[in-house]
């Protein structure tokens, strides 16, 4: 069982006169087991709050806390949050010249969990997970996200998040620019981490499209750096019908 806490979170961009406060105070519990999609329109600070979450080094943190089972997770490392449980799922992932797919997940895990995993089970493993999300075995030779594909790119996260097995995960629009066939296989992969249980689950999204595949517990509107309405999957719906407009007015009224 973990819990993340995010309590009046502050975070800005640039330097000096440049500085940009983006989150205005957010607030969100995720515990294992529940899936919680953030929806909100483009440019309002979703990305910054999975970055601000993951350690990026290009945001500032201004005020507010993030905790994961009580441990400040704000006075860790990069690394020691990865090692503590948190995966962050990019929005646009990078790539990684000359390292293999194979060998940045073997890597990966074992920086995570501390040791190497054992080879045979680790290699049965691995091609099970890229079965499971139809991806071919020589995909594991490539050079990570080097001339990868959009559906590619997001599949090879999954893929990640399947293989690291995370305590929270935060996807950041893995549903972007992925076709029906990828957003099924990127959302089963997504489903079947849910079902094996004790995984809190971030879901940030621009569309509701995603909510068809992967079921929310909460659903909560994310405005011009702040939750601005919570609700359960029904707020997906109100969305999908009526849109973002009336709360990025509202914001605007109110900042
Ligand atoms: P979203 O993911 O919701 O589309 P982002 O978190 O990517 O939003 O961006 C939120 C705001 O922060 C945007 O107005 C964006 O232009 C701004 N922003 C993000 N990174 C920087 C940066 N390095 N310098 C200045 N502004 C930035
Ligand atoms: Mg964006
Ligand atoms: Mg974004």
């Amino acid at each position: 069982m973990s819990v993340l806490e995010i309590r009046d979170l502050h975070v800005s961009v640039g330097e000096g006169d440049d500085a940009k406060e983006i989150l205005k105070g957010v607030d969100l519990t995720v515990r294992s087991g529940e899936t919680h999609a953030i929806m909100g329109p483009n440019g309002s600070g979703k990305s910054t709050l999975a970055y601000s979450i993951a350690g990026h080094p290009k945001y500032t943190i201004t005020g507010g806390t993030v905790t994961l089972d009580g441990e400040d997770v704000l006075a860790m490392s990069v690394d020691e949050r990865a090692r503590a449980g948190l995966f962050l799922a990019m929005q646009y992932p990078v790539e990684v010249p000359g390292v293999s797919v194979s060998n940045f997940l073997r890597t990966a895990a074992t920086a995570v969990k501390g040791e190497a995993p054992k080879l045979r089970t680790w290699v049965k493993d691995v091609k099970s997970e890229m079965d499971l999300l139809e991806m071919d075995s020589a995909f594991a030779e490539r050079n990570v996200n080097e001339g990868f594909s959009g559906g590619e790119k997001k599949r090879h996260e999954i893929l990640q998040m399947r293989l690291l097995k995370p305590a929270i995960a935060i996807l950041d629009e893995t549903d972007s620019g992925l076709d029906v066939d990828a957003l099924r296989v990127v959302s089963e992969g997504v489903n079947r981490t849910r079902e094996e249980g004790d995984v809190g689950v971030l879901l940030i999204t621009h569309y509701t499209r995603i909510l068809r595949y992967i079921t929310p517990d909460f659903v909560h509107v994310f405005v011009n750096g702040r939750i601005a309405e919570e609700g359960g999957p029904e707020l997906a719906e109100k969305l999908e019908n009526e849109g973002y407009a009336a709360y990025i007015k509202g914001s605007k009224e109110t900042a």
